[in-house]
């Protein structure tokens, strides 16, 4: 399973191709944005050419409608549990707290508060490797890229 940070192969719009691509952030395990190292894009996640290669006959069957519903359930409750722990966080944290514009290619710390531009303000829980950290949004947790330079 590659980390934030890694490589991995992702179809590129602008690009029209599968290329590599940076993985900038995961959720719950997936990783679900990328960078394109060839034209630095930043984009949805899209497995490219596994995708591509699927044919009808490989359709999943119905049994894993049911998994897949779990699933979005699982997500959902982590999503209000991810809401409230925000709320909560929000609530304790001191005002004068600074809150750090994110970019990827700064470091970050446990108890840093971020902001993001698409996700909002977020608390750094975790730092999950010299890359990555676990940071807490108002609607999940995400495990963000941090010293990465593209
Ligand atoms: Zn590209």
């Amino acid at each position: 399973m590659p980390s934030v940070g890694d490589s991995i192969d992702a179809y590129c719009l602008k690009c029209s191709l599968v290329l590599d691509h940076i993985i900038l952030f995961k959720v719950n395990g997936v990783v679900k944005r990328v960078q394109c190292r060839t034209c630095g894009a930043q984009h949805q996640y899209r497995p490219g050419a596994q995708a591509d290669r699927k044919s009808p006959a490989e359709k999943k069957p119905a049994v894993r409608k049911t998994a897949a519903a779990k699933k979005a359930d699982a997500a959902q409750t982590a999503g209000r549990e991810a809401a409230l722990a925000w709320d909560r966080k929000t609530r304790e944290t001191a005002p004068d707290t600074p809150v750090r514009d994110y970019a990827l290619g700064e470091g970050y710390k446990i108890n840093d508060v971020i902001r993001h531009p698409t996700f909002g303000v977020g608390f750094v829980e975790k730092v999950v490797s010299d890359k990555s950290i676990s940071v807490l949004f108002s609607d999940a947790v995400r495990l963000m890229g941090m010293n990465i330079v593209p």
